[in-house]
């Protein structure tokens, strides 16, 4: 069985409370050998370091663009106490999830952007890659990075242009690719996904948010009755395989690849995740 990265799963979510233990089981019994959990907002920040230091996982540390209108003026200043606090803590692997949304409205995008350029300055500052939320936002990210460049990082749930995709590549980002793949009518997201050098892909479930197209619940069947199925680490072989479909590449291929590739993108996983173990 292959063995997997989830390069981005927020596994402090709410929705795994109740199981979070048995979640991380099943995801490792699925091969997924390593998470990497993105923090969203201050008050995350111990249950994110809690959880990937408990199950031999990773973190970042980040206040998401979703999350800047209801974080304080001094939150910044007091992550970046947090940073200065755990900087030499091997589970920590990067600043995130940060960036700029422009699809969900009445977000203040002068805000958005003033916690952005902050938190650019926090990655340089402590030497860390940063992991990037990215919707209709690619331009201005990139803009954003020319000007405070960074140690690279992972451009999550990318669905831009293969323009702006080799612009993130150019500036020594990974792309990851997770549920919204799975999807017959992402022909746009699936093309993208072929055009790119398998050097450039991470793989994720961004869980318990972005569910395959076998978990997900059109609104129709909602209001029917059958509530949405909740996204988990645990999906993310199943979401490979699409991946490795569409690139008519191995599942064991493609595992070697993209765990290669978030290593590279996140360089303190090296030592703590072994990709030369083909199999479990
Ligand atoms: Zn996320």
């Amino acid at each position: 069985m292959p063995a997997w990265i989830d390069t981005h799963c927020h596994l402090d979510a709410a929705e795994f409370a109740p199981d979070v233990d048995a979640v991380r089981a099943a995801a490792r019994a699925a091969g997924v050998q390593h998470l990497v959990i993105p923090g969203v907002e201050l008050a995350h920040c111990d249950a994110v370091q809690a959880l990937a230091q408990r199950h031999g996982d990773s973190y970042a540390l980040g206040i998401h663009p979703l999350y800047t209108g209801c974080a304080g003026d001094s939150d910044v200043a007091a992550l970046a106490q947090f940073l200065e606090r755990v900087r030499h803590d091997p589970h920590l692997v990067a600043v995130g999830e940060i960036g700029l949304d422009y699809f969900v409205p009445g977000l203040d995008a002068a805000r958005q952007e003033q916690f952005y350029r902050a938190q650019l300055q926090l990655a340089r500052r402590f030497d860390l890659p940063v992991i990037l939320h990215v919707r209709r936002s690619a331009d201005r990210l990139l803009k954003g990075l020319r000007e405070l460049p960074v140690p690279g990082g992972i451009a999550h749930a990318f669905n831009g242009s293969l323009q702006q995709a080799r612009a993130f590549i150019a500036l020594g980002f990974k792309l990851g690719f997770g549920g919204a793949l799975t999807f017959e009518r992402a022909l746009q997201l699936r093309r993208l996904a072929t055009e790119l050098p398998p050097e450039a892909l991470v793989l994720e479930t961004d869980a318990p948010d972005m569910p395959p197209h076998w978990i997900y619940r059109t609104a129709f069947e909602r209001a029917a009755g059958t509530p949405q199925g909740r996204n988990s680490p645990a999906e993310l072989p199943r979401i490979a395989q699409v991946l490795a479909d569409v690139r008519g590449v191995t599942l064991a291929a493609l595992a070697e690849q993209t765990s290669a590739n978030a290593l590279q993108a996140l360089p303190r996983l090296h030592g703590r995740v072994n990709i030369s173990q083909k199999c479990l």
